[in-house]
């Protein structure tokens, strides 16, 4: 089949009218689908069942001989920061073990630095008159929505297939004004891609205009590998101590999409400083974490093999999803030329860029018929993105059988309309 760009009108409404037909066939299958939200799917949470019944008969002792079933130990467990220090890539004394959630530490993070400012800082980030933030784009929709609630302004900046563009983020950082940036460094979200060593470099170098400017490093990926390949990712907090600026970065990870998502871990890696700045301000919140969960889950998985063979488990699972993706995408648009999708080698989500100023009615036509998808500019700082192509993708948690007829339903609707965009344009 010839690209969308070279067909003829007559070609052109003989497709439209195909594509109709299909498209309304497929409204009468009544589907129900939802590929809105990166979730694990059931499955995968069934891989951690076990994990339940830990730590149980009685054990309930940490290595140090604290009880856990008690207050206290605001750092987390010893044995699971020495567990999880080589995956945030800092020594286990630079490590604190949360609740639940990272995304609530990053909230925590941003409700610390704007009322009590940060190591390094003069004032709290509130006391500026503005302030803002560097959004990698296509990025992170709870981010953007995190940092804009209190205020923050969102500055998008490109990614490039490797990080940001650099140039972009040197020329903002050097405004006093900016006080941060958003990064997702391994497998981002949702572009997929992982940060170069030369982004990591020049992130550690570069000139900040404020000089207590944090670089918010959420590798929430830093596991969740789709293929055999490995990423190298350069460790942020060593590049950073190496140009001078140790307390520039604040590493979040979790394992909600290792264990059970809304019952993991969340962890934070920084400098000494930043460390003692957390538990200080944390010290007035909570009198302890869930130290029961912490030790359910050394228990559980043991140690790094044991992570790394349970990510193997969920790979199995999701793996095939993603291929099915790619495979409905390469099969139905590849041919017509216009629409762009990523293959990712890990994390929770594929990139369709679909033809430009369509994006929102591939989100209407999909809904329509039954899909829901994320809304077309939820990629990008305040729900805009200019130029109306990009979608976020995310196949985890729909079956395999779901994931085939989801992708399919979105190429078509994809091909919909652009049909429709090249026949009014
Ligand atoms: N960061 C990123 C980049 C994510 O994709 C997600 C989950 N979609 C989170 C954070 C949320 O993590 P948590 O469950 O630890 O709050």
């Amino acid at each position: 089949m010839s690209s969308l760009a070279e067909l003829r009108p007559d070609a052109l409404a003989a497709l439209h009218g195909e594509l109709t037909r299909e498209y309304e066939a497929l409204k009468d299958r009544k589907l129900s689908l939802d590929m809105t939200r990166g979730k694990p799917a059931p499955e995968q949470l069934d891989l951690a069942e076990g994990m339940l019944a830990l730590p149980g008969n009685r054990d309930h002792l940490s290595e140090a001989g604290e009880d856990t079933r008690n207050y206290g130990g605001l750092q987390g467990l010893a044995e699971v920061r020495n567990l999880f220090a080589p995956v945030l890539g800092a020594p286990a004394a630079q490590v604190i073990v949360g609740n639940n959630s990272s995304l609530a530490l990053m909230h925590d993070v941003h409700v610390y630095a704007l009322l009590r400012g940060v190591p390094g800082g003069t004032k709290p980030w509130s006391k500026e008159e503005e302030i803002a933030i560097l959004c990698p784009v296509p990025g992170y929709d709870r981010h953007f929505a995190l940092s804009e609630s209190f205020g923050i302004k969102l500055i998008p900046v490109p990614l490039t297939g490797e990080g940001p563009d650099m140039d972009e983020v040197e020329r903002l950082a050097a405004d006093p004004k900016v006080k941060a940036i958003w990064c997702v460094p391994q497998y981002s979200n949702p572009s997929g891609e992982t940060y170069s060593d030369a982004v990591v470099e020049r992130l550690a170098r570069m000139k900040t205009g404020a000089a207590d400017f944090r670089i918010l490093w959420d590798n929430a990926y830093a596991l969740h590998h789709l293929g055999e390949t490995r990423p190298h990712l350069a460790n942020i907090l060593e590049a950073c101590a190496a140009a001078g600026h140790p307390d520039r970065p604040i590493v979040f990870a979790s394992t909600s999409k290792v264990t059970i998502a809304g019952a993991g871990l969340a962890f934070i890696a920084a400098s000494p400083a930043n460390v003692r700045w957390y538990l200080d301000n944390a010290s007035r919140r909570t009198i302890g974490p869930d130290k029961l969960n912490q030790l359910r889950h050394v228990r559980f998985l043991r140690d790094l093999d044991g992570i790394h063979a349970h990510m193997e488990k969920h790979r199995a699972l999701i793996a095939p999803k993603f291929a099915a993706v790619e495979e409905a995408f390469e099969r139905r648009l590849a041919s017509h030329g216009f629409a762009r999708w990523t293959r990712p080698a890990g994390g929770y989500f594929i990139i369709l860029d679909v033809m430009e100023g369509t994006g929102s009615r591939v989100v209407a036509l999909a809904k329509a018929a039954g899909l829901a998808l994320t809304p077309a500019g939820s990629t990008h700082p305040y729900g805009k993105d200019p130029e109306d192509r990009t979608l976020r993708i995310a196949p985890t948690y729909p079956s395999l059988a779901e994931v085939k007829l989801a992708a399919d339903a979105v190429a078509l609707c994809t091909l919909l309309a652009a049909c429709e965009k090249r026949m009014a344009g």
